[in-house]
């Protein structure tokens, strides 16, 4: 296999999509592997599913450009009871692990702004996290594992998860029996601040728990003028977002971390009207079980006492996300073996304060999760999001030479 793929890419692709029912055409008839038309094939389904991104759980049209993908390489889909996600299998002829490469499918509800000749032509929807570049990059190491079929030692599972946006994905995929008898996952996200060619490896918290709150005050509402005679939740809840801060500054161990972001208020309706409920609402991140259970525990606490103390009631609805994202050190360090075979530069990347479904696959099995350098001007979620599309090969071949490093290892006892 040509491993010459380390080049810029120049000129343009044959593979831009006209509409969204153009199927690009995947076979080749070649073995070994030709990267380079490899490379093109995956810049052009790379620019489709930019082309027609959707929403969680509405991925219809991506499930089945995927499905189509993979059976015109002759891989085998898998029975699912989910309405979107991909799921399937590459079973090599002796015995071994079974691994699973994991990417995400759903875009967000932004208006794209990037200007890109193949920018989104559904309007309001854009692929602004670059699970564009996940799926292509998961495509690109389905084809190669399925090029080099026979001398798989093992198993691979190819999770093309849906709804990874709106957090319930991962959690579906489980739940769907599709991590049943695997051993380990791999996964990776890109990441703009990191530049293409280099990787971001890290065992253990790499990435954050994600919880949401909503606090309603409850007091009594009156004339502005007559606060007496009502118990103002104004007040309480000014007094309730201050103490909420001494959670973090006063509680938590300063060697550990954690945030406490109130994000939304929302309370009264005029200038001279005490109101009846004031309602606010925010996020809590962690890093570790423990300061993530301490962090509810005063929250609640807080957020009762002060309501109490202003005579008003405290509605807290708690809505938990994903735990930490903790990667597995022997298999970071497989991983880590893998990406050096890839030529990547690997760093030690600082832990990101946002969440990812992926940690719940962790919860179950041991894993590792990267950060993918792909490069740009804007960070995820911003209308004018890119990725660099030289990083797709890289990306491909990362997560098939990670897969073989877990089939040939011997993670299986
Ligand atoms: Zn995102
Ligand atoms: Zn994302």
């Amino acid at each position: 296999m040509s491993l010459d793929y380390w080049r810029n890419i120049e000129g343009t692709y044959p593979f831009q999509a006209e509409n969204e029912n153009d199927m690009l055409k995947l076979k080749e008839g070649h073995n070994p592997v030709n990267l380079s038309t490899l490379e093109k094939q995956l810049i052009g389904i790379r620019r489709h599913l930019h082309q027609y991104p959707e929403l969680s759980k509405e991925e219809f049209k991506t499930t089945d450009f995927i499905k189509k993908c993979l059976a015109e390489k002759g891989i085998q889909i898998r029975p699912t009871s989910l309405k979107t996600g991909v799921f399937a299998d590459i079973a090599g002829e002796s015995e071994g692990p079974s691994i699973a490469l994991r990417a995400v499918i759903d875009a967000l509800p932004i208006e794209e702004k990037t200007g890109l000749p193949y920018a989104s032509k559904h309007k309001g929807i854009m692929h602004a996290c670059g699970h564009d570049f996940h799926t292509a990059a998961l495509l690109g190491a389905a084809f190669l594992l399925k090029e080099n079929q026979d001398s798989l030692k093992g198993k691979i599972r190819l999770l093309f998860q849906p709804a990874e946006e709106s957090g319930a994905g991962a959690a579906k995929v489980i739940e769907d029996g599709q991590l049943d008898s695997i051993d380990a996952v791999i996964g990776l996200h890109n990441k703009p601040d990191i530049p293409v060619g280099t990787i971001g490896l890290k065992t253990g918290p790499l990435m954050a728990a994600v919880d949401r709150f909503k606090v309603e005050i409850q007091g009594k509402g009156a004339h502005a003028a007559l606060p007496h005679n009502g118990f103002d939740p104004i007040v309480g809840a000014s007094q309730l977002i201050v103490a909420l801060q001494t959670i973090v500054s006063r509680n938590i161990n300063p060697l550990n971390s954690a945030i406490v972001t109130v994000g939304k208020i929302n309370g009264g309706s005029t200038w001279n009207v005490i109101p009846d409920t004031v309602a606010i609402e925010g996020t809590v991140r962690t890093f570790d079980s423990e300061v993530r259970n301490q962090v509810k525990q005063r929250f609640l606490a807080v957020a009762a006492q002060i309501s109490s103390a202003f005579s008003l009631k405290a509605n807290v609805k708690w809505q938990s996300g994903p735990p930490p994202l903790c990667n597995d050190e022997a298999i970071t360090e497989l991983v880590r073996d893998a990406a050096h075979k890839a030529r990547l530069q690997v760093i030690d990347p600082d832990p990101s304060t946002a969440g990812e479904d992926f940690a719940y696959y962790l919860e179950h099995i041991p894993g590792s999760f990267a950060f993918f350098g792909t490069g740009g001007d804007h960070d995820w979620h911003h209308p004018a999001f890119t990725i660099d599309e030289t990083a797709i090969i890289k990306a491909s071949y990362f997560l098939y030479e990670s897969a073989r490093r877990l089939l040939d290892s011997s993670m299986q006892e």
